[in-house]
Order: structure tokens, then C-alpha cells, then sequence
């Protein structure tokens, strides 16, 4: 298939034995992207301290990658990282060392195998959305009409954002 782009989001709460920090996991994992096309843009990576003694820190980013593969392919190679910077499967809820979720993809929605994309968390996610207006603020929700821009505004006044957004 042609070039398409991608907006990946990058997030770790673990440190990682050779890396180091959440936010260098999440510098390295940009450096693997890097191998599945063209990173065109990366947000800053934006560090939440651990709240707590036992709770730990995390650090996000999100991504512009240029890239020959389909989503469902792409997915698989997202894994792939995942798996090759240690991370097990069942780690869903507790700290891991890496996640890379495909959030959105030039081609609208995906109805393929694989993947469900737009992702169907991210309109709800403030560390999703920041990062995201970082690279793409305009980019546009195939499925409510809204730009990243306008999703991050109504999350952060808790307005809610419906499917099919009748005002957009
Ligand atoms: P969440 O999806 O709520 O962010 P998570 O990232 O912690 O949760 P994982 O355990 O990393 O969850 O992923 C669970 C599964 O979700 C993956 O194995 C993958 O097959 C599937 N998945 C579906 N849509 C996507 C997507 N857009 N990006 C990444 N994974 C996806
Ligand atoms: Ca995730
Ligand atoms: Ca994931």
C-alpha cells in the first residue's frame, strides 16, 4: 500500500535495566519506530511523577510515523518492540516497561483485522490528547468530526464528546 501516516502514542511506567528511565524507555522506543518508516514529528516527552512512595512515574509522548504498512501490520510490529524491550504479556493494569497504541491513521477508520483505530479510548485520555496537540493539533477525529485540538479543549472542561458530535 502507499505511505500513510500514523499518530503512535509512546508511555512507560517502568524503568528498563539498559535504558534506564521511563522517559529514556520512551526515547529508545521512538529510536525503534524509527525502523518501521519515517518519524516525522515527536512531542516532547512528558514526565507525571509517581504519586505515592510505591506508585511510579510515567512518561509519555506521541508520534508522527510515515510509514508503508497497513495497520494491521503495523500493530504487529508495534508488538514485536514491546516484546524486545521486555515487556510480558498480562502487565495490562500494572507498570510495563513500554505501550504503543496506534491512535489515529490517515486512512479514517480502520475496519480491518487487528487494530481498532481511531483508538477507542484516547478522546477520554488527557495523556493521550496533550502530546498528541503537540505534533497534530489539527488532525481530525474521522469518527466525531472534532480536531485533537477541540478534543483536548472539551475534555479539560469535561465536556463530553458523543460519537457523532451533532455541533461539529
Ligand atoms: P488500552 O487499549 O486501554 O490503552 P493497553 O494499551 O494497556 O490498554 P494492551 O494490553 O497494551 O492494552 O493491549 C491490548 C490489545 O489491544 C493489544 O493486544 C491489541 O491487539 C489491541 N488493540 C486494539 N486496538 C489497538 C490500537 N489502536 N493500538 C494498539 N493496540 C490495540
Ligand atoms: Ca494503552
Ligand atoms: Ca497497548
Amino acid at each position: 500500500m502507499g505511505k500513510t501516516s500514523y499518530a503512535i502514542a509512546i508511555g512507560s511506567n517502568r524503568r528498563h535495566g539498559r535504558h534506564g528511565s521511563p522517559a529514556a524507555v520512551v526515547a529508545a522506543a521512538v529510536q525503534a519506530l524509527a525502523a518501521l518508516g519515517t518519524v516525522d514529528s515527536l512531542s516532547p516527552i512528558r514526565s507525571t511523577p509517581a504519586l505515592g512512595p510505591a506508585g511510579r512515574g510515567f512518561a509519555n509522548a506521541a508520534a508522527i510515523l510515515t510509514s508503508r504498512l497497513a495497520p494491521d501490520a503495523l500493530l504487529a510490529a508495534l508488538k514485536r518492540i514491546e516484546a524486545e524491550f521486555g515487556r510480558r504479556p498480562g502487565q495490562r493494569w500494572g507498570p510495563r516497561v513500554i505501550d504503543l497504541d496506534i491512535i489515529l491513521w490517515s486512512g479514517g477508520p480502520w475496519g480491518g483485522p487487528g487494530p481498532t483505530v481511531p483508538h477507542p479510548e484516547f478522546r477520554k485520555r488527557g495523556f493521550v490528547l496533550d502530546p498528541l496537540a503537540d505534533v497534530a493539533p489539527g488532525w481530525r477525529d474521522p469518527l466525531t468530526g472534532l480536531t485533537v485540538r477541540q478534543l483536548r479543549h472539551r475534555l479539560r472542561r469535561g465536556v463530553p464528546v458523543d460519537r457523532a458530535d451533532p455541533r461539529s
